[in-house]
């Protein structure tokens, strides 16, 4: 079988986090969570003060940007989580506070450029799955399969928010889809790799879609691409 890359890029909480695990596992590939790694460096900053709720210092930033030891390791469960500088963040990387951040941060081109060179090189030997926002358009504009994710803002915020609730998080729905709301807009507008579907995407809208259908239209492209004929 032919090792390839898969590139996921969508909105927030549509849902491509998800595809993309369960793909990499079904095909015994390694998932990356690109996001995780804008949130680390969002948490970074805020920890060390160069971030605060109206200001970033980018100059420290620029500096120290490249000390954050961003890694993935799996748990007991066998899922993935996110370590900086050797400390388990997965927990605090998922509140509000550190997305806002993280899509703050990642209007920076020099954060970009640093986080873009090490998911490249993450991905030389294939055999990966990676989701996020800008893996089809700029990291890996080679990949051989790209998938656009979308869902509506009212089914992706509902969703939001339940997982937040799910994790103690005591969060309304107004606030969670204006945070989807204002996170699309940063995400669609910003000048730095702004968020689109490469031309070559195939989108998927599964607003109204298990998450089985969902995963029969993934598997489906992948063996497609995959399967030696
Ligand atoms: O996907 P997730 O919601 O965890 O991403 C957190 C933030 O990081 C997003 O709001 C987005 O602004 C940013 N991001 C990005 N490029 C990526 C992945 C995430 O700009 N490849």
């Amino acid at each position: 079988m032919k090792k390839i890359i898969v590139a996921i890029d969508g909105f927030s909480s549509s849902g491509k986090s998800t595809m993309a695990k369960e793909l990499a596992r079904e095909v015994g590939y390694i998932y990356i969570d690109t996001g995780a790694m804008y949130r680390a460096v969002a948490l970074y900053a805020i920890r060390n003060g160069w971030m605060t709720a109206d200001a970033i210092d980018e100059e420290a930033l620029r500096q120290h940007v490249g000390e954050a030891v961003i890694e993935f390791r799996p748990n007991a469960d066998g899922r993935s989580e996110t370590y900086l500088n050797g400390e388990n963040v997965e927990r605090e990387i998922r509140s509000l506070e550190v997305a806002n951040g993280a899509s703050r941060v990642s209007t920076l081109g020099f954060v970009r450029r640093e986080l873009v060179r090490r998911q490249q090189e993450m991905g030389r030997g294939k055999g990966i799955v990676m989701d996020g926002r800008d893996i089809g358009t700029v990291v890996f504009p080679q990949a051989e399969l790209k998938l656009f994710v979308t869902a509506s803002p009212e089914v992706r915020a509902r969703r939001r928010m339940l997982e937040l609730q799910a994790k103690g998080e005591a969060v309304s729905y107004d606030e969670v889809l204006a945070n989807v709301v204002e996170r699309d807009r940063r995400d669609t507008q910003r000048a730095e790799s702004p968020l689109r579907k490469a031309a070559d995407a195939v989108e998927i809208d599964n607003s109204r879609l298990s998450r089985e259908e969902q995963m029969e239209i993934v598997r489906k492209l992948f063996n497609q691409l995959t399967v030696d004929n």
